[in-house]
């Protein structure tokens, strides 16, 4: 490859053009899932007859907004669900999973997390361990986790979990990886997982975070028998066009209930003003498909380079993907730091700024974090974060485009050869 803006070392292009050779199978792969995808929301926009009208602003209270209550059809029948809740309003995907859960669970009720503990911050929405405000467990739901089994759903001790406490009301799933090594959830997995809570407790509902998962396949969990399931428009959901938001979407039923956790009860979907933003949510959902794409091509790259340095990376450059992340095992602090700060290099927005290790509430270890993103924090534009720990993995994701996304890597390595870390 040329790189004639850039400084980048001929080994290192030479690197990359040997890596970029065996990436062929894994990027038509990607190709034809986005194609697929593409052409399911491009079909979508046809057959709810999108126009220039529903990208018309309301205000106040935000009653007939035709444009949001399209949105959301539309958005259902993208997502193989009855119905669905799109909101700008819905400040992250967090709030979104916590409108889910508060929006179906009752006093006495019980939370089941099937596929170990959830991400980080879902934990002050359960109330796990310290007291907080507000949480599941101050309104007197209880808490539950089956721990995944050699990394795989364990789907005997979901059963037995279920048959031990009827109780039980809502099974969480989380698809994506987090921030941790264990493989993502394929929507098939998904789908076990499913039938295997329907054998003990047809009546549960199964509630799915699909956080960096969507268009990644092409189905999605509530397509294979998920009640519920929420995500981020900061992330896969919102293109990289999105400027906030998040989604609930799911069994018809469930999501009305959700709506009055949303608004208010009695009001639920029917206020809510959209302010100007439909436009682009419309045009987020529009691009997702193929900035998904994007970002896996992204990761495939990285894979492959890395591994070609010897770094272990999972998943591997050739793996079937669930998810947008990429996690690269760099084996200790100097190396991690420098990916970072040179993955920051490669930013379209704060290139010059150089991302430092800093105590992160909530969190025990350090992080650092590269991100240069149009809309702060979109972790569906290029960005890294990781904890100073062990094993020093860098949890990558995004790009809004492979080019910039390659180059953005290249970076990265560039810095630890800088460094003295890297050798070619
Ligand atoms: C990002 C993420 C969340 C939370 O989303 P925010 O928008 O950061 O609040 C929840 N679950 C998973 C798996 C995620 O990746």
């Amino acid at each position: 490859m040329n790189t004639p803006f850039f400084d980048i070392p001929s080994s290192l292009c030479a690197a990359s053009d040997a890596v970029m050779a065996g990436t062929k199978d894994a990027f038509a792969r990607i190709d034809e899932i986005t194609e697929y995808n593409q052409q399911k929301v491009l079909s979508a926009f046809i057959e709810f007859h999108v126009s220039e009208t529903h990208f018309v602003p309301t205000t106040g209270y935000g009653y007939g907004d035709r444009g949001r209550d399209t949105l959301d059809e539309l958005f259902a029948k993208v997502m193989g669900a009855e119905d669905a809740l799109v909101r700008h309003s819905v400040v992250s995907g967090t709030h979104a999973i916590t409108v889910a859960l508060f929006g179906v669970l009752r006093p006495g009720d019980v939370l089941l997390a099937a596929t170990g503990t959830p991400y980080d911050t879902l934990l002050g929405v359960i109330g796990v361990g310290a007291p907080s405000d507000g949480s599941l467990a101050d309104y007197g739901i209880g808490y539950a986790e089956v721990p995944l089994k050699n990394d795989l759903p364990d789907l005997d001790g979901i059963r037995e979990a279920l048959r031990m406490d009827p109780r039980v009301k809502v099974v969480h799933i989380q698809r994506s990886r987090g921030y941790s090594l264990r493989p993502s959830l394929s929507v098939a997995q998904i789908g076990e997982i499913v039938s295997a809570v329907r054998e003990v407790r047809p009546d549960a509902i199964v509630f799915v975070d699909n956080c960096y998962g969507e268009f990644v396949e092409k189905t999605e969990p509530t397509a294979v028998g998920a009640d519920l399931m929420a995500g981020s428009l900061i992330k896969n959901a919102g293109g990289g066009i999105a400027e906030n938001g998040g989604y609930i979407c799911g069994r018809r039923d469930l999501v009305e209930q959700c709506s009055y956790r949303m608004t208010t009860p009695g009001l639920g979907r029917e206020v809510g003003a959209s302010l100007g933003h439909n436009r682009s949510l419309y045009m987020g959902l529009f691009h997702a498909p193929h900035v998904v794409g994007e970002a896996l091509k992204t990761a495939v790259y990285a894979a492959a380079l890395f591994s070609s340095f010897g770094y272990e990376v999972t998943p591997t450059a050739d793996e079937v993907r669930a998810d947008i992340i990429q996690a690269v095992k760099l084996g200790d602090a100097p190396s991690l730091i420098a990916f970072c700060q040179g993955m920051q290099q490669g930013a379209p927005v704060d290139s010059f700024v150089v991302p430092e290790p800093w105590d992160m509430p909530g969190y025990d270890d350090q992080v650092i974090m590269a991100a240069g993103a149009f809309t702060a924090g979109a972790s569906i534009e290029l960005s890294a974060d990781a904890p100073l720990r062990e094993p020093f993995a860098a949890y990558m994701q995004g790009g809004l485009n492979f080019h910039s996304g390659k180059l953005g890597v290249l970076l990265a390595a560039r810095s630890m050869m800088e460094k003295g870390i890297l050798k070619l």
